[in-house]
C-alpha cells in the first residue's frame, strides 16, 4: 500500500529526523476543484488513522475523474509512530495537535495542560506555539495549499467533529457528530475559524473497521465534500469572502 501511494518527500522533516512525505495529486478535470488538505497520524499512537489515509489513497479516484485537489499527509508525526513503543507526541515530547497558534496561547496551552490534564506528559503542549518542525511545516503548507478543507484522522473516539462555517456532517458510514470540544492549540482552534476542519475519530486506534465500513465513510466523505464545501470561484460568485489565510 506504502509504495502504491505515490508519496514525494515534502522537504520538511519531523524532529528526529524522518522525512514527512505527501502526496499530491490536482484534479485534471475540474479547472476550479475544491483543495483538501488530508491529515492522518499527528497523533502517533493513533495507528488506525494512518492506516485509514493509506487505505483511502488506493481508492482515489484518477486525476483526468476527480473533483477534487488532494494534498495528503498520511504520517505527520513520524517520530511517535515508528517509536518502539508508538508514542502519541514527537520525538521532542510535544503533542503536536496543542502546538499550533490559537489566540493566546502562551497563556491558554499552558493554563489547560497543567490544570486540566494535571501536566500529562502525552499532552505537553510544547514551550512556545510552533515550536516543532512537523506542527510549523503544517501551518506553512496551510498558508501554501491554502485548503478549502483539512481534514485530520484520528482516534479512539467513534466520532466526526467539525470547526467551521459550513454546515457540519451528520455521518459517515457509522461514525455520528457529536463534538469532542476545542483544545488550545490544536489544529481545529487554530484554522477552523478559516478553514473548515473536518476531524474523524475512528472506533480503535489499533485496528481498522472492516472495509466495507472504511469504503462507507470514504464515499459518505466525498458526497458530503461535494455538497458542501464550494471552491474559491463559487465563494467568490456567491458574493462571500473567499477563505484567504
Ligand atoms: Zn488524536
Amino acid at each position: 500500500m506504502c509504495q502504491n501511494s505515490q508519496l514525494v518527500q515534502s522537504g520538511a522533516r519531523s524532529r528526529q529526523g524522518f522525512p514527512i512525505l505527501t502526496r499530491q495529486q490536482a484534479s485534471t478535470s475540474k479547472k476550479d476543484s475544491v483543495r483538501v488538505l488530508l491529515i492522518g497520524g499527528i497523533h502517533g499512537d493513533e495507528l488506525s488513522a494512518s492506516s485509514a489515509v493509506f487505505q483511502w489513497m488506493q481508492w482515489l479516484p484518477p486525476s483526468d475523474s476527480s473533483p477534487l485537489h488532494w494534498n495528503i499527509v498520511p504520517v505527520l508525526n513520524p517520530d511517535g509512530m515508528l517509536a518502539a513503543k508508538p508514542r502519541r507526541v514527537n520525538a521532542n515530547g510535544v503533542d503536536l495537535n496543542r502546538n499550533f497558534p490559537t489566540p493566546r496561547w502562551n497563556v491558554e496551552a499552558q493554563r489547560y495542560w497543567v490544570s486540566k490534564t494535571g501536566r500529562d506528559p502525552r499532552r505537553f503542549p510544547g514551550s512556545s506555539p510552533l515550536s516543532e518542525p512537523e506542527s510549523r511545516w503544517l501551518s506553512e503548507e496551510i498558508k501554501r495549499f491554502k485548503p478549502q478543507l483539512i481534514i485530520s484522522v484520528h482516534a479512539p473516539f467513534g466520532v466526526l467533529d467539525f470547526d467551521g462555517p459550513v454546515d457540519p456532517p451528520v455521518r459517515f458510514g457509522a461514525l455520528r457528530l457529536a463534538p469532542i470540544g476545542v483544545y488550545p492549540g490544536s489544529l481545529g482552534a487554530y484554522s477552523g475559524n478559516q478553514v473548515p476542519v473536518l476531524t474523524i475519530e475512528l472506533p480503535s486506534a489499533g485496528r481498522l473497521p472492516e472495509q466495507a465500513e472504511m469504503r462507507r465513510i470514504w464515499q459518505d466523505m466525498l458526497k458530503w465534500i461535494e455538497q458542501n464545501i464550494p471552491s474559491s470561484n463559487q465563494v467568490a460568485m456567491a458574493g462571500a469572502k473567499p477563505n484567504a489565510h
